[in-house]
C-alpha cells in the first residue's frame, strides 16, 4: 500500500503516518519524490485497513497496490528504474547496455582475450562465471576464487564493468568484492535465502528468470531483494523450458514489453542461452532489442569450438561485431542507442 502525500506535507506530517504504520505493526518506507512524497506500507501479505491513515494530517490518497509483488510493481513507482553500475553503465535509461564475455572464465589469456574482444566490439560490460551452475557434478564447475581474481584483471585491462554469478549464500562477500553486477543465475532464482543475502549488500543484482518461472513468480523473486532495502535490481529473460527440442529453451521475449508494465525494473535478454544455438543468437538478440529490451547477455569465446562450457551457443568475436553492428541499426529505428565503451569508461 502506498501513502501518498499532499504536495508540500511537512516533516512532522510525513512522520506522523511513519509512525501509525509502525505502530499497525508494519515497515514504512518515505519515497520522497519530485512532486510529493510518498510514504510505502510493506511487511503485509493481503489487504490492510487504511481508515487509520486516510484521516492523518497531510494524508492525499492511499493507494492499493493489487499485484501480490509490491515494491517492485509500476503501481508503486511509476517511473523505470536505472540501475548503475561502478564506472558509469546505466541500465534502464534510453542506452541499451551490452553484456558480453565467456560462459565461464578458464584462464588468463582466455579472460582477457575476451574483454579486448568484446570492447572493441563496443560492450560496456564483462560476463564470465568464475562459479559455475552444472547440471552434472562432473562437467567444469569453474576456476571459482582465481576466477574472479582473473576477472578483476580482465577489469583493469579494459575497464569494462563485470558481472559474474554467485551460486551459494556462502560466497556473496567474495563474489560481492569482485562483481559489479551479481548474477542470480536461472537455477537460483527461487533460492530465497540466497536473495535475501543479495539484497542484503546493496549491490546491484541481475536475476534471471527461472526456466519454469512465470512472470510473477520472477517478479516475486526480484521483491524478496527490494524487501531487503536493495533497489538495484536488473531482471533477465533468458528462456524457458518447453516441449520443443529444437532450441534448447524457449526465449519468451513477450516477458519484455509484460515486465515494462508491470514494472519499474529494467530487463535484459539473453538469447545464447535462450536458444543454445550459435547461429540463432544474431537474430533473437535483434528481436530482442525490437522488443525494449534495456540490454543484452553474450555468450562470446575467443575459441568457442574449445570452450569448456557452452561452446555451442558462443559467438567468435568477428560474429559478436556483427552482433552489435545490427543491434546499434535495430536500436535506431526505435530511438534508442546501444550504449558506447568510451561514454561509461
Ligand atoms: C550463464 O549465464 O552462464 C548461466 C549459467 O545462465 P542461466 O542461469 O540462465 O542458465
Ligand atoms: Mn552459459
Amino acid at each position: 500500500m502506498l501513502i501518498v502525500m499532499q504536495h508540500g506535507a511537512t516533516a512532522e506530517e510525513i512522520g506522523g503516518v511513519v509512525e501509525a504504520i509502525e505502530e499497525m505493526g508494519y515497515q514504512a518506507r518515505p519515497m520522497p519524490g519530485k512532486q510529493r512524497t510518498a510514504v510505502g506500507l510493506v511487511g503485509n501479505d493481503g489487504k490492510v485497513d487504511a481508515s487509520r491513515l486516510e484521516g492523518l494530517p497531510g494524508v492525499l490518497e492511499i493507494i492499493h497496490v493489487s499485484q501480490p509483488y509490491k515494491q517492485v510493481s509500476r503501481e508503486w513507482r511509476s517511473e523505470n528504474t536505472v540501475v548503475r553500475l561502478a564506472g558509469g553503465v546505466a541500465i534502464g535509461g534510453d542506452d541499451v547496455v551490452v553484456m558480453a564475455g565467456p560462459c565461464s572464465v578458464e584462464s588468463e589469456a582466455q579472460i582477457i582475450a575476451s574483454a579486448r574482444a568484446v570492447r572493441e566490439a563496443g560492450a560496456v560490460v564483462l560476463r564470465g562465471g568464475a562459479f559455475k551452475p552444472r547440471t552434472s557434478p562432473y562437467a567444469f564447475q569453474g576456476l571459482g576464487k582465481q576466477g574472479l581474481a582473473l576477472l578483476a584483471r580482465a577489469r583493469d585491462e579494459t575497464g569494462l564493468a563485470i558481472v559474474t554469478e554467485v551460486l551459494d549464500s556462502e560466497d556473496v562477500d567474495l563474489v560481492a568484492r569482485y562483481a559489479d553486477l551479481l548474477q542470480i543465475g536461472a537455477r537460483n532464482m527461487q533460492n530465497y535465502a540466497l536473495l535475501r543475502r543479495v539484497g542484503r549488500t546493496g549491490k546491484p543484482v541481475l536475476l534471471k528468470r527461472g526456466i519454469a518461472a512465470t512472470i510473477t513468480e520472477l517478479l516475486l523473486a526480484a521483491e524478496y531483494i527490494l524487501a531487503e532495502g536493495n533497489p538495484n535490481v536488473v531482471l533477465c529473460e533468458r528462456g524457458v523450458r518447453s516441449f520443443d527440442q529444437a532450441t534448447r529453451f524457449l526465449f519468451d521475449l513477450t516477458a519484455i514489453p509484460l515486465v515494462h508494465k508491470l514494472s519499474h525494473l529494467p530487463i535484459i535478454a539473453d538469447p545464447s542461452h535462450g536458444t543454445g544455438l550459435r547461429d540463432k543468437v544474431i537474430p533473437m538478440a535483434r528481436a530482442a532489442v525490437a522488443a525494449g529490451a534495456d540490454g543484452l547477455l553474450i555468450e562470446v569465446h575467443p575459441d568457442p569450438a574449445h570452450a569448456l562450457s557452452d561452446g555451442a551457443q558462443s559467438l567468435a568475436p568477428e560474429q559478436f561485431a556483427e552482433l552489435m553492428r545490427q543491434a546499434r541499426a535495430i536500436a535506431e529505428v526505435i530511438g534508442r542507442r546501444i550504449a558506447e565503451p568510451a561514454e561509461v569508461a
